[in-house]
């Protein structure tokens, strides 16, 4: 892997000369241009645009989907569950195993320069953010699976963040066609502040990438020529492609969406997965543990890394950079969990992690193989039983029923919280009724269903779960309000 000084990444071993001679070349370029602008205004701006390309995704993923991809499962009976099996236990403790700042740093070092195999001097190396959380677009003419795809993305992206930071999703814009990306005609029409997610198959989207491509991310810098060069800039705009030809399992398809979308935010390297390797910014793409697990939170490491983005300043250089620069940081964290059995001996595990100031629901378990299918039938209902666990504003354990609720009639989906009780910060919760009921003790939220994935209906507050357990036994995700946030689980 190589990164030039125009911050274009490539990363094939097999055109290493080639890329060489034309990293020169797109110096000298990029010199040239440099000059040229200087020659012309005071102030010109010149934009850089970055790209990362996820090649090597697809071979590994194909043995895997042969086996994952096919046909959807009905919602039958419940599953058998053993009488022996555990029936959850609630648990509030402290964690000393969180990220250090030290491993932030680490993390933080690739983009930074710290690439030691590379032949170019990367001194001038810096970490660039957004000034402020971008909106992120979808891109129009896109499947109800691809938008509840971006949805759960940016759940899970938001999860990490304090509230003030999170992503927006904005109105769609409008499809592009066949626009060439390489000569960067989309990404320099995207307005600032914004990530644009653009599905489509590898023909239409004109850059010539690898075969096996599963997606790709590209970001704008800005620069003031009037300034030094390459010290003062901002991170303006991002683009995302992900290949919806490939045939890859939604989770696969998650996975590699989330790998981009770290581009986009600014992390353009890939990190040294030898010392992170459960991130998701891994260059092996499912060799990773992220795509391994078939995840269903951001790694550690990554959410960490989220959080420290907006500790750091607009720009970050490599000399700035150190411990000292993430302010206040701890490894150690408060989390509530629990778990629910989603039958044949498998368990759903969700929680609550405050940590750094940010309390991160989570959610954890085995990802089914199939989609789950709702079927329009003349009667019946099918529900998911459970609780609901959250911290408040002031860091109260909050603790309340769960209940799931599929209406095969209207195809209507509900999440329902009922019996919600808070107790006095540091206190485990009881059995529901020894708490005193938290604001009126129920919430409601109408749900949209697509694939595995469910969210809350657009303007009803932050809601996104998912189903759990090879038949669908169990579901799981979180609720994100201005005084609550909390993680769910419940079985069938
Ligand atoms: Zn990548």
């Amino acid at each position: 892997m190589y990164i030039s000084k125009t911050g274009i990444v490539l990363a094939t071993d097999l055109l290493k000369p080639l890329i060489v001679v034309f990293q020169v070349i797109l110096y000298r370029f990029s010199q040239i241009i440099l000059a040229e602008a200087k020659a012309y205004t005071s102030d010109m701006i010149l934009f850089v645009v970055s790209r990362c390309c996820n090649i090597n995704l697809l071979p590994l993923l194909f043995p895997v989907f042969l086996t994952a991809c096919v046909g959807g499962s009905d919602i039958a009976g419940p599953e058998p569950f053993d009488p022996g099996t555990p029936q959850g236990k609630l648990e509030l403790r402290t964690r000393t195993d969180n990220p250090s700042a030290k491993h932030i740093v680490d993390y933080f070092r690739v983009n930074l320069g710290g690439l030691k195999d590379s032949k170019f001097d990367h001194r001038n190396q810096n970490f660039i953010r957004f000034s402020s959380p971008p909106t992120v677009r979808l891109t129009s003419e896109v499947t109800s699976k691809e938008r509840a795809l971006l949805h759960h993305a940016i759940g899970l992206i938001n999860r990490e963040l304090p509230q003030h930071l999170h992503l927006m999703i904005g109105s769609d814009v409008p499809h592009i066609g066949n626009v060439n990306h390489d000569r960067g005609d989309s990404i320099n029409t995207i307005p600032n502040e914004e990530i644009h997610v653009y599905f489509s198959d590898k023909q239409s989207v004109g850059y010539p990438v690898n075969a096996n491509a599963g997606g790709f991310a590209k970001t704008r810098t800005k620069y003031y020529n009037s300034q030094e060069p390459r010290v003062k800039h901002t991170l303006e705009a991002s683009f995302v492609w992900v290949n919806d030809s490939a045939r890859m399992t939604e989770q696969q398809r998650l996975a590699i969406l989330l790998h981009e979308m770290m581009h986009a935010l600014g992390f353009m390297v890939h990190t040294n997965t030898k010392d992170h390797p459960s991130s998701l910014l891994g260059s092996d793409g499912p060799k990773g543990g992220f795509h391994k697990q078939w995840g269903s939170q951001i790694p550690e490491i990554d959410g960490a890394a989220l959080r420290a983005v907006y500790r750091l300043p607009i720009v970050t250089t490599s000399d700035q950079f150190s411990v000292s620069s993430l302010g206040d940081w701890d490894t150690n964290s408060i989390e509530l969990h629990s778990f629910v059995p989603t039958g044949n001996r498998q368990y759903l595990r969700f929680g609550v992690n405050h940590v750094n100031d940010v309390t991160v629901p989570w959610t954890s378990g085995v990802i089914p193989e199939t989609d789950l299918v709702v079927k329009q039938l003349s009667s019946g209902l099918t529900t998911w039983r459970g609780e609901l666990l959250g911290f408040t504003s002031s860091l109260r354990p909050v603790r309340g029923n769960t209940e799931i609720r599929i209406n095969h009639v209207d195809s209507t989906v509900k999440a329902t919280f009922t019996n919600l009780q808070v107790w006095d910060i540091g206190q485990t919760p009881g059995e529901i009724g020894t708490g005193e009921s938290w604001h009126s003790g129920n919430m409601e939220f109408m749900l949209t269903s697509s694939g595995n994935f469910l969210r809350s209906k657009d303007g009803q507050g932050t809601l996104i779960g998912q189903f759990y357990g090879s038949s669908h036994g169990g579901v799981a995700g979180s609720v994100e309000l201005d005084n609550l946030t909390a993680s769910f689980g419940a079985r069938r």
